[in-house]
């Protein structure tokens, strides 16, 4: 990590060279000063530049985590059903059905790559669109 303490107490120093070299006739002294001063302005300016970055690495974690918890958060809405036939399907929990998202089940498999695939139904089998995995089911498990 960076040490913004550091590159304060740098610019400070940059500061009271400045201040100091203000009032002294000596060239070479003056020289010497600024030196120091762009010394010290050049190691603050590495300082920020590396800040910069860790700040920008964190600004994507965040939002690499946001997007893993909002779709963990999509996956709480479904429960895992067993079929009769001994097949899983992930089906909408009756709480999150509404007139915009109908009861349905998603594919389990894709889920598991954090795919959220809507199984297509026929009399006898969940088919997934995606990874083309039938699962059996009877007709009475998801009303139409
Ligand atoms: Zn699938």
């Amino acid at each position: 990590m960076v040490d913004i303490l550091a590159i304060g107490s740098g610019l400070k120093t940059a500061y009271e060279l400045a201040r100091a070299a203000k009032d002294v006739d000596d060239k070479v002294r003056v020289d010497t000063a600024i030196s120091k001063i762009m010394d010290q302005l050049t190691a603050a300016q590495f300082g920020l530049f590396e800040m910069q970055q860790q700040y920008q690495q964190l600004i994507d974690e965040n939002r690499e985590l946001r997007e893993q918890i909002s779709k963990e958060e999509r996956f709480n809405q479904y429960r895992l059903k067993e079929t009769q036939q001994g097949g899983f399907v992930l089906e909408l929990k009756d709480e999150y059905v509404t007139e915009d998202n109908p009861k349905h089940a998603i594919c389990q498999l894709c889920s598991q790559e954090g795919r959220l695939t809507p199984l297509n139904k026929d009399p006898q089998y969940y088919h997934c669109p995606r990874c083309r995995v039938a699962t059996e089911h009877t007709y009475h498990d998801l009303p139409c």
